[in-house]
């Protein structure tokens, strides 16, 4: 150990020599254990590179409520879930839904790809998109290019904020097949409703600054659009990829990392068209496992990230851990 370094620690070890001698032990114990609670939460964000991309996935917020069952497995008994899920160490009846927002900084722009619940949601919790992009250290102004998978509420939720553009420099980029649905009069009544207006307020007045892709697609140069369809009629999903390294955001082709990936057959109450989600989830997966890239998905365990493998019926999830940083 060098000298400077030895002396440092012989000045520290006779500080804290000291402070013991004048407070009794005892003391210093106490004052310990009664630190305070913090309500400071976890930093909400997960950066890491992919060949010359910056990635940040960015934690919306976190949703506990009732299930999984019957929101996943609508198909199957209460039974057949629950025992599926003590197999995998999850409890039954209660879970945690978490929305994933991520950012792209590919060198010449900044890319988000959606937007989370808004400030609406802030109150509950959620909503913390913006606040945690900036945490991160960029500034909603930053933002050059906004993505929208699809137009569910979770995804659209945070484009606007008291009425204005959130992102107020960016452009839009988007599925034709998802806008032209959703902008349908007909939505405007029936089971659509709520969405359909949530469109109208959120994504409607942005038109005239939207790009709209067709499958296939480049959203930006190492970014393309890929048509996953089921989940809502315009569903996209995008490659990613930068110096030989890859990424899939796969939005919301599966929405439970044990429910929707061991069986991706199994109905979901979200999925518009059960049956074309649950062929869809099989064709992108199926990708995902035989090329053995790592995935992002909105609705996966923070930090969302993970690969799959085939395992029986379906897939295994296989958190990321140090893979990107190296
Ligand atoms: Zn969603």
């Amino acid at each position: 150990m060098p000298t400077a370094d030895r002396r440092s620690v012989l000045k520290m070890s006779v500080a804290g020599t000291a402070a013991v001698l004048a407070t009794p032990q005892i003391m210093v114990r106490t004052a310990h254990a009664q630190a305070p609670m913090t309500d400071v939460g976890n930093a909400g964000f997960h950066r890491f590179n992919l060949g010359g991309f910056e990635v940040t996935a960015i934690l919306d917020g976190l949703r506990p409520g009732d299930g999984p069952h019957p929101t996943f497995g609508e198909d199957q008994d209460a039974e057949t879930v629950a025992s599926l899920l003590e197999e995998n160490f999850l409890p039954a009846g209660r879970y945690v839904n978490s929305f994933t927002p991520t950012l792209v900084n590919t060198g010449s722009e900044l890319v988000l790809f959606d937007t989370g619940l808004g400030a609406a949601a802030r109150e509950g919790g959620m909503g913390q998109l913006r606040p945690r992009l900036e945490a991160s250290g960029y500034s909603a102004d930053d933002v050059s290019v906004v993505v929208l998978t699809h137009f569910h509420g979770d995804h659209i939720g945070g484009v606007m904020e008291d009425g204005a553009p959130t992102f107020a420099n960016a452009r839009y980029v988007t599925g034709q097949a998802e806008y032209d649905f959703w902008t349908a009069d007909e939505r405007l009544s029936g089971p659509t409703e709520n969405s359909a207006r949530a469109v109208q307020s959120n994504v409607v007045p942005l038109a005239e600054k939207m790009t709209f892709l067709g499958d296939g697609d480049e959203v930006v140069p190492g970014i393309s659009a890929m048509l996953a369809t089921g989940h809502t009629p315009g569903h996209m999903i995008f490659n990613l990829e930068s110096d030989g390294k890859r990424l899939m955001l796969t939005a919301d082709t599966a929405n439970h990392y044990v429910a929707s990936l061991q069986r991706p057959d199994w109905h979901v109450r979200f999925d518009m068209d059960k049956d074309e989600a649950a062929a869809t989830r099989r064709r992108v997966f199926d990708m995902i496992a035989a090329d053995r890239v790592p995935f992002l998905g909105y609705h996966m365990p923070f930090p969302a990230l993970g690969y799959v493998e085939p395992l029986d019926q379906g897939y295994r999830f296989v958190p990321v851990s140090y893979q990107m940083m190296i």
